[in-house]
């Protein structure tokens, strides 16, 4: 997405900075703040209810930064382009940039400040179940998922009933796929998602053993990365039908960014293998 919504140069006087006269005295900051999002219907409509009112961003731009007195200008930026993320689903991403004119050093200086992007991102999840009641398991998951302001659920497919994988003799599971919207980062997704398999009662006795809940992050957007708790794209995905057949019903199309194939090509391989 090309698109572009540009905000240059606001300038608003706010009391930021780590020191006390920062906070009392206040000084000008200056902010701009680029916004992806799709101009094609305004474009051919022009109609200002098929576009975002820029007037309406740098209201909530200034609001936000009159409002509190940060002591960093990293986490003013972080409020106000989640703040921008949250009230505006059709931008993508926002790319802001906020200097101080006044920044507390001895040496002559235009200005001084950061620049940060922040982005929507999609990533598919597998989600699992084969001790309890784990229909409602599964329900449990997407409904926690929802409930963070900076996730949402916006694809689910049908609920499947699969065999045990691993060698460890124990019930049937079910297992569905899921795409997410998430403003997380990888890792405070990894975080998200452990913390609801903690509420589902999820304790790790038995590696690849019964489970009353288990959420695997497959992928989050074309990101490759390996951590120590964390493997993106996830590493057995590949080889595993219960994981692809439900993912294949939401994203057939979606390509594995390291074996380039699509989901429904690695289906295929896996089910006749
Ligand atoms: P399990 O719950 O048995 O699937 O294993 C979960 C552990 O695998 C967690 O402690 C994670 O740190 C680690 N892990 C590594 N990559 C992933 C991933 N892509 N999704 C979920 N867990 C992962």
């Amino acid at each position: 997405m090309s698109d572009k919504i540009i905000i240059n140069d606001m300038r608003i006087f706010a009391k930021h900075g780590v020191f006390d006269f920062e906070k009392q005295n206040g000084q000008e900051f200056r902010i701009d703040c680029v916004l992806a999002t799709d101009l094609r219907c305004a474009g051919v409509s022009d109609d200002l209810e098929k576009t975002v009112n820029y007037a309406e961003v740098c209201e909530l731009i200034n609001k936000i930064t009159i409002s509190k007195s940060y002591n960093l200008l990293e986490a003013l930026a972080e409020k106000i382009c989640e703040e921008i993320l949250l009230t505006y689903k059709s931008i993508f991403s926002v790319e802001l940039t906020v200097l101080k004119t006044q920044a507390p050093i001895d040496i002559a200086h235009e200005s001084i400040g950061i620049s940060i992007t922040r982005s929507r991102h999609i990533a598919h999840l597998s989600i699992g179940s084969n001790l309890g009641d784990s229909d409602s398991y599964l329900n449990f998951a997407i409904a926690e998922l929802g409930k963070n302001k900076h996730t949402r659920v916006t694809k689910v497919s049908s609920f499947h009933v699969t065999e045990p994988y691993g060698g460890v003799e124990q019930p049937d599971f079910l297992n569905a796929a899921l795409e997410i919207e998430t403003l997380l980062t990888p890792c405070e997704l990894l975080e998200f998602t452990s913390s609801i398999e903690n509420s589902a009662g999820r304790t790790r006795d038995i590696h690849w053993g019964p489970r009353t809940l288990d959420i695997d992050i497959i992928f989050y957007d074309d990101v490759i990365m390996s951590e120590q708790r964390l493997t993106i794209p996830h590493i057995e995905a590949h080889k595993r039908f219960f994981v692809l057949e439900p993912l294949c019903e939401i994203a057939p199309y979606k390509i594995h960014p390291i074996l380039k194939k699509s989901i429904s090509q690695l289906c295929e391989i896996e089910e006749t293998e």
